[in-house]
């Protein structure tokens, strides 16, 4: 098909921007439900944006009980990732690997929070004292640094006197490896349902006229959809500014600049047996094991590290900085017995779509047919496979002309999401944690 310009013209009912995780799934979810749906990414291969630096970890914990719930749901997703792909047997995939997690108990009450929000959701935990920590975790030092200081305050380099109190575990916690070959995993599932994929396709603006939006690319083609996903991850807001959309959201987004280091354990340590993730907000970081016996390590958002918002998502370092090794990695080995700080800096850099109360905005906008899933706050990657239909029902939404629905449906076991919690104009509520 040709447009009036004379350039090439491609139409699909739903058009989703970016093939990260949240994208993938997004396509995934639609194609399944016999909508024709394009994903298109500017990038060169799936996954190769935010979601290819993300952690991984897949937590049950959290603040409330929506995003506990929404973890929940994701869970048995991630665990019989193959089947829920209905992926042939010789097809490289994602693994989620079951390492638990332990949230260490420093005696500001925030266990015995998290204790019950996941008690309300149904989640297996338990308490562990000092002695049940260490069984789990030989290679912990239990004492307690905190509060978590800079590294060039003296305060960091006082021996400590005091236990920790020991640790809420959560054994069904765990994380993926590898993030990317998620996102793509998801794809070739959605391909295999009949999406489309289109990549080196960067959208450089919107028209939106006769209940058609017309996507226009860089190079010069123009494609047309019913609906479009902003699926961008830290390009959603400039995506929103592209389409004219954004001005009435009341919760605010900022790409923040995050770095994850990469440590070898000491000798003698076996992460693949005793690996657990480890949610310390006592000295202000949180690690997981990571493949060849390493461990991975990031900032908690403590008070005393830097917060490095990115103006432009195109333009950061995406080096390792040796100041952020030396503030993480000098923490880490406070809580590994034995560990040494490597004398080069390893690790990745990403930035996070953060919204102002760490929660998502996956909704419709202003604008008919244009429907958002973006301020994934670092935290969404875990959510992703349950996400994906969530947008769906959006989606399906936004095709009848409808605003968000106001419940939405897992699909694993028919759990029910108040719209209200990722809208758009919701009030935030700035007292959440991000980890
Ligand atoms: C350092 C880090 C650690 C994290 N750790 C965890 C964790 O442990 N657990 C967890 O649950 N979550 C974690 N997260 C969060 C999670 O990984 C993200 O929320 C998720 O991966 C975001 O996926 P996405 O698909 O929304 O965005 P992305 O993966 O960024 O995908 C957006 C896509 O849009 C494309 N795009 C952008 N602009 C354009 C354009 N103009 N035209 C066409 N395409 C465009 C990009 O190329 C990109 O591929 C972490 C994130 C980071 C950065």
């Amino acid at each position: 098909m040709e447009d009036e310009q004379g350039g090439r013209r491609e139409h699909a009912e739903v058009i989703v921007v970016g093939a990260g995780v949240i994208g993938t799934s997004t396509a995934l979810a639609l194609a399944r439900h016999g909508h024709d749906v394009l994903v298109i990414d500017r990038g060169s291969a799936i996954g190769h944006g935010s979601t290819s630096s993300s952690a991984g970890i897949i937590r049950l914990h959290a603040d409330d009980p929506v995003s506990c719930s929404l973890a929940m749901e994701a869970l048995p997703l991630w665990e019989s990732w193959r089947d829920f792909l209905r992926a042939p047997d010789d097809e490289e995939m994602a693994q989620f690997v079951r390492c638990g997690s332990v949230i260490l108990d420093h005696g500001d009450g925030a266990t015995d929070r998290y204790a019950e929000v996941l008690a309300s959701c149904g989640a297996a935990a338990e308490q562990l004292d000092a002695a049940g920590l260490l069984e789990l975790a030989p290679y912990l030092d239990i004492h307690r640094f905190g509060p978590p200081v800079d590294i060039t305050n003296d305060a960091f380099w006082v021996e400590p006197t005091e236990l920790l109190q020991g640790a809420l575990h959560t054994p069904a916690s765990g994380y993926v490896g590898d993030p990317a070959l998620a996102a793509k995993n998801l794809a070739d599932a959605a391909a295999r349902e009949g999406a489309r994929f289109r990549l080196r396709s960067e959208v450089s603006g919107f028209d939106h006229s006769d209940e058609t939006w017309t996507v226009r690319l860089a190079d010069g083609v123009n494609l047309t959809a019913q609906v479009v996903v902003n699926a961008a991850g830290p390009h959603s807001a400039h995506i929103n500014a592209l389409a004219g959309v954004g001005d009435d959201f009341t919760v605010g987004v900022r790409q923040l600049r995050e770095e994850l280091h990469h440590v070898p354990a000491p000798p003698g340590v076996n992460l693949e047996r005793d690996g657990v993730h480890v949610v310390d907000s006592d000295l202000g970081i949180n690690f997981r094991p990571e493949g060849g016996g390493a461990f991975l390590v990031g900032s908690n958002g403590a008070e005393c590290d830097p917060v490095t918002v990115v103006d432009d998502p195109d333009d950061f370092s995406a080096q390792v900085s040796v100041r952020s090794w030396d503030r993480q990695v000098l923490r880490l080995a406070r809580r590994v017995r034995g560990l040494t700080v490597p004398p080069r800096p390893r690790g990745v850099v990403g930035l996070y779509d953060a919204t102002d109360d760490w929660a998502p905005i996956y909704d419709t906008t202003a604008r008919e047919g244009f429907v958002v899933a973006m301020g994934t706050s670092g935290n969404q990657f875990k959510t992703a496979p349950v996400v994906g239909d969530l947008m769906r029902q959006i989606v399906e939404s936004a095709l009848e002309k409808e605003q968000a629905p106001a419940v939405l449906h897992g699909q694993t076991t028919g759990r029910e999401f108040p719209g209200a919690a990722f809208s758009r104009q919701r009030t935030a509520v700035a007292a959440r944690s991000r980890g």
